[in-house]
């Protein structure tokens, strides 16, 4: 039987603000006693994988080694080393992009960098006027993510990366090039990643994450399976401003901890959110583009990224 591997993003997923979602220990485990490929997935620069480790085992998720965390800094970090050998960046980020990018042995340079990369964390108005100097002097404009804004709490959100990489577009007139989800190459190499864990070629790849416009589209565009978690960013009745569809809709990740567990997969409609089943293919199977619904709502938030 061919092997399923799991991309799985963390905020909204596994924990939201500092507290676990019910039912993840028990989906960690199941995948860890059965054997299953997984790797956590985020957009988020700013922790290195160990830092991620810590933070899960904290959360009461024991022991997850630091390769099961691909990070949009690490994306960054192995596109600059498969595109540009030897090149050279100055960095607005936090120690998970200095990090992955000293690990790879790509230099700073304050001078004549060849990117200004832009990653999550605190950017000081001084570093932010040296990077345009540096656009200014001819050094392209990279993003680890394209994340404008990301949560820190139900109601509270803090400006991210996209946000910072916006700044420094209008003052520099230069166009900034995103990495993280959902862009293709972070799929790409994740999946790679993946079947390096699996040691071997899997038969399909699942990506679970909670925000549309990076997790779920991510996953269309590189052919994968996207399942769609609500138990953060997404609400149901949101679904339908999107062009793109998640493959599955759960409640949370605990759906699927007894299917890992029997090794059975559930068809593509059997989510267990649509329990009464007529309910997904009235919606999703005849959808129409034009849900009269859709006009009487309140405008939604606009996308977390561009
Ligand atoms: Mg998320």
């Amino acid at each position: 039987m061919s092997k399923t591997g799991y991309l799985i993003d963390m905020d909204g997923v596994i924990y939201r603000e500092n507290h676990l979602i019910a039912g993840a220990v028990e989906f960690v485990d199941a995948l860890r006693s059965m054997g299953v490929p997984f790797l956590f997935l985020t957009n988020n620069s700013a922790p290195t994988p160990e830092d991620l480790a810590v933070r899960l085992n904290h959360l009461g998720i024991l022991g997850i080694s630091p390769k099961h965390f691909y990070t949009s800094a690490l994306n960054t970090a192995d596109f600059l080393v498969e595109t540009h050998p030897g090149c050279t960046v100055f960095l607005i980020g936090e120690g998970g992009l200095q990090t992955a990018l000293h690990e790879r042995k790509i230099a700073n340079d304050a001078i004549r960098p060849s990117y200004v990369v832009v990653g999550e964390g605190s950017a000081s108005m001084e570093r932010l006027a040296k990077a345009h100097e540096c656009l200014e002097r001819g050094a392209r404009l990279l993003a680890t993510n394209p994340d404008n804004w990301c949560p820190v709490g139900a109601e509270k959100t803090r400006p991210g990366a996209g946000a910072t990489a916006s700044f420094l577009e209008a003052s520099s007139g230069r166009r900034a090039y995103y990495l993280g989800k959902p862009n293709g190459y972070m799929f790409h190499r994740a999946r790679q990643k993946l079947q390096d864990l699996a040691m071997g070629p899997l038969g399909q790849v699942v990506m679970i994450g909670d925000t549309m416009e990076t997790d779920i589209r991510g996953a269309v565009e590189a052919g994968l399976h996207g399942y769609l978690v609500l138990s953060g960013s997404t609400q149901m009745e949101n679904l339908s401003d999107y062009v793109y569809q998640p493959t599955r809709v759960l409640q949370t990740v605990a759906d699927l901890t007894d299917e890992i567990r029997t090794g059975k997969a559930s068809d593509r409609m059997n989510s267990p959110v649509f329990a009464d089943g007529g309910m997904a293919t009235s919606r999703f199977g005849h959808r129409h583009q034009t849900d009269v619904l859709a006009f009487h709502k309140p405008r939604p938030r606009p996308a977390m990224t561009r």
